[in-house]
């Protein structure tokens, strides 16, 4: 974190979530909602201009009801708007159901971070290097939005629209994320590339694997900073599906990653080494789903 000054900026701290709707709905594009606060901060302090900074920014911290982390083994998991990557981590069903979701928070920032950062947070910020992010689009869910018309589901498959922005209105708060129950044969696994641990990934991806013995039944496929937006590779999913995994079909998988991907070059790394390793370590997380990593 820098030791830049944080601008001077007003306070808003609701009661409920019906009461944040409202300041939401009052304020709209001059309102910034503030979870953990760890991109929130970053960017306020990193502002250009006056231009970029929120008139008002609204903490969740007295909004009681939302840091849950629940399962049901029939309906699924539900993870609250206030629910850190510490409480994520601390629940055994998600490291046993999840575990694309548990290794992704497992290795993200530090100990401080994950005890402060929200998951519903990362999906929000609609950055392409976000962990969960990335776990979670390859594991599917839908992210609850309550506005003042009421409550509505977005699948995450519609969720993020460009770099930073999501299909949440600005008089709307994430309130919850749903993700599936565990299916018979699932298997996901997540893997990522830092410079540092305590950096944001240069490289990350996330599989989620239906399996029939060693066919292959469907495929959910997820990359983060190759694209605007964390990407779904459905083109390649479509070389895994119905397909026994044997070397040859790992090996045209990996072929096909370089050719779905837009990567830049960044203070991270460069678009040419994003194109070179992301073939080979989409094979290595469907190595470690299948249990042979
Ligand atoms: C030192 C450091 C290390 C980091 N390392 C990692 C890392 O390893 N991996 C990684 O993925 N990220 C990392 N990050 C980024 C950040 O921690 C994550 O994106 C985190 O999940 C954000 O959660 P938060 O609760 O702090 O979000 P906030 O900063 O509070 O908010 C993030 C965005 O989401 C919006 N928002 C939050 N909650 C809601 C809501 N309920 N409704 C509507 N909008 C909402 C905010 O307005 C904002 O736009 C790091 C950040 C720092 C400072």
């Amino acid at each position: 974190m820098s030791s830049r000054i944080l601008p001077d900026f007003e306070l808003l701290l609701p009661q409920s979530v019906p009461e944040a709707v409202e300041l939401l709905a009052a304020h709209r594009d001059r309102i910034t909602v503030m979870a953990g606060g760890t991109d929130v901060m970053v960017a306020m302090k990193f502002a250009q201009s006056p231009a970029q900074l929120p008139d008002y920014l609204m903490s969740l911290e007295h909004v009681p009801g939302l840091a849950y982390v629940l399962f049901d083994p029939d309906k699924g998991l539900r993870i609250g708007a206030k629910a850190t990557i510490a409480e994520l981590l601390a629940q055994a069903e998600v490291k046993q159901h999840y575990r694309a979701l548990w290794n992704a928070a497992r290795t993200f920032a530090t100990v401080q971070v994950r005890n402060t950062a929200t998951v519903l947070g990362n999906l929000l910020r609609a950055s392409p290097a976000g962990d969960c992010s990335c776990a979670i689009y390859a594991i599917g869910g839908t992210v609850a939005l309550q506005g003042p018309a009421g409550r509505r589901e977005v699948d995450i498959d519609d969720f993020w629209l460009s770099y930073g922005v999501t299909a949440r209105r600005p008089d709307e708060l994430a309130v919850e994320l749903i993700l599936p129950p565990p299916a018979a044969g699932s298997r996901c696994a997540f893997k990522r590339m830092t410079r540092t641990n305590e950096d944001l990934a240069k490289l990350n991806v996330a599989v989620r694997l239906e399996m029939a013995g060693n066919t292959c039944v469907d495929a959910r496929l997820a990359m983060g900073c190759v694209a605007p937006t964390p990407l779904r590779l459905t083109k390649t999913e479509t070389l895994l599906k119905g397909r026994e995994l044997t070397a040859e079909v790992l090996q045209s998988v990996a072929a096909s990653v370089p050719w779905e991907i837009d990567p830049i070059d960044d203070k991270r790394s460069t678009a040419e080494y994003r194109r070179q390793v992301s073939g080979v370590l989409l094979k290595r997380a469907i190595q470690e789903a299948c249990g042979a990593a």
